[in-house]
């Protein structure tokens, strides 16, 4: 196994991306959301999801060791010769070190280049299904029917944390947290960067193209 990891801000489009590439062939790719694991541990109720909640829902992130037993056990169970799209995870380099010490290849980090602007009015659009963790956009990616998950009939809802001022705190957040791993990456050789902003089928293409 080894690792690419998608960099990008909230709302970039990095689940959209790497949903793709794996649907697109799930012999070769397993995307493994960090949002997603969390937002299944609180529905569970789990300790960690009763521990992660206040976090997500002020948009600040989670502890960084509750996240990493996650990704840790999510790794230690994925075998084969196959590549982890690590969608989420690292968010800060503290993170990023304690992926290196768990000594998977990491061939790449994709940068998913999307200018702040754009952020807000895509997060507004976002709609996601809780029972298959699809996501939409309410004009650039709608369902076929209005408020159904195309791929599992689900309801389709809005994230708690996608209001607008959680959003400004998320993206305070990415600024200050997780874009130092643009440099991190960088020195190690490791980094790419695509624009994200060529709606969801070129997306996911130059990504794979840059990975
Ligand atoms: P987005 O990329 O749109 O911000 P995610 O689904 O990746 O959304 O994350 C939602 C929330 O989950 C974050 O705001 C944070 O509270 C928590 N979270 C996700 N990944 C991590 C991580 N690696 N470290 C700490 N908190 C995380
Ligand atoms: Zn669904």
């Amino acid at each position: 196994m080894n690792i690419v990891i998608l960099l990008g801000a909230p709302g970039s489009g990095k689940g959209t991306i790497a949903d793709r590439i794996a649907a697109g062939d799930t012999a070769s790719f397993k995307h493994v959301s960090s949002g997603d694991l969390l937002r299944g541990a609180v529905a569970k109720g789990t300790p960690a999801g009763v521990e992660a909640k206040g976090y997500m829902e002020k948009g600040e992130l989670v502890p960084d060791t509750l996240i990493a037993r996650m990704i840790t056990d999510v790794i230690a169970e994925t075998h084969g010769d196959l590549t982890m799209l690590l969608d989420g995870f690292p968010r800060n380099v503290a993170q990023a070190e304690i992926l290196d010490k768990l000594g998977v290849p990491v061939k790449s980090a994709v940068l998913v280049d999307v200018p702040d602007e754009i952020i807000a009015d895509r997060i507004a659009g976002r709609r996601v299904c809780p029972k298959c963790k699809a996501g939409y956009h309410v004009k650039a990616l709608p369902p076929k029917v209005e408020g159904v998950c195309d791929k599992c009939g689900g309801e389709l809802v809005i994230r708690k944390d996608d209001n607008p001022e959680t959003v400004k705190d998320r993206l305070a957040v990415y600024h200050r947290e997780t874009e130092p791993l643009v440099a991190y990456y960088e020195e190690k050789g490791l980094l790419r960067k695509i624009d994200g902003d060529q709606g969801p089928d070129r997306n996911a293409a130059a990504f794979k193209a840059a990975m």
